[in-house]
């Protein structure tokens, strides 16, 4: 069995989020998909650890941003890699609040969603969720969605970043630098270096200042190793 052709479903990338009782929160996910038209239903897989899907089960209704491709990493490592117990992460972006009380984002997203959550159903490490649409609309119609094959292999730098609608500055060196996050994955190379925090393409790992993080998971650079 190899598991990595599971790689080739379309997944999507998403902030999931919620309120109960002041409470507000959301984190990413990918596995998100419309079932139903008739009413319009979407599925959600969220992990049982997760303090969202905790406000989602007490509040009975959540929201979806749909992130579009050129959302910041920072906006992602937020919503992706701490946990709303400790972080107030909406206090870090613009969002509204959609009529059912959930928290959407104001930017970085093309459409949401509002759902009523219809059932739940244990999936071992995760939970399902079955939510009926009971409002959605374009926010930046003209954006593009971000899936997370895109956030893997081009803003996460995972592999190359020779993906053809790939828009970045990338300078030619004589030697490229390598290092990946030992956390998140995150892979930091030197001819793009990290324009989302301002780090221009083509600074060396070790000319990257020692208050810049991990762009994702906001780790500092000795939890960086060469590759
Ligand atoms: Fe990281």
């Amino acid at each position: 069995m190899n598991l990595d052709a599971l790689f080739a479903l379309n997944c999507g990338m998403y902030v999931i989020s919620a309120h109960y009782e002041g409470e507000i929160n959301g984190c990413i996910i990918n596995a998100l998909i419309q079932v139903t038209a008739f009413p319009p239903q979407v599925i959600a897989s969220l992990n049982k650890e997760s303090y969202t899907l905790s406000l989602i089960k007490q509040g009975k209704y959540f929201g979806v941003s749909v992130l579009d491709r050129d959302t910041p990493l920072q906006v992602i490592g937020l919503f992706g890699f701490r946990s709303g117990r400790h972080t107030k992460k909406f206090d870090q972006v613009e969002y509204f609040l959609g009529k059912t009380g959930v928290p959407i984002l104001s930017e970085h997203i093309v459409a949401y969603v509002e759902a009523k959550l219809v059932r739940s159903m244990d999936a071992g490490t995760h939970e399902i969720l079955l939510g009926e649409v009971v409002e959605t609309d374009f926010v930046n119609a003209e954006a593009v969605p971000m899936t997370y094959d895109y956030y893997r292999s081009v803003k996460g730098g995972k592999v190359p970043r020779t993906a053809a609608t790939f828009k970045a500055e990338k300078v030619e060196l004589e030697e490229v630098e390598r290092y990946r996050c030992r956390v998140c994955g995150y892979v930091y190379d030197s001819r793009f270096g990290d324009p989302d925090s301002g780090v221009p393409a083509g600074t060396r790992f070790s000319d990257l200042p020692d208050t810049w993080v991990c762009p994702i998971c906001g780790v500092g650079k000795d939890q960086f190793e060469k590759v």
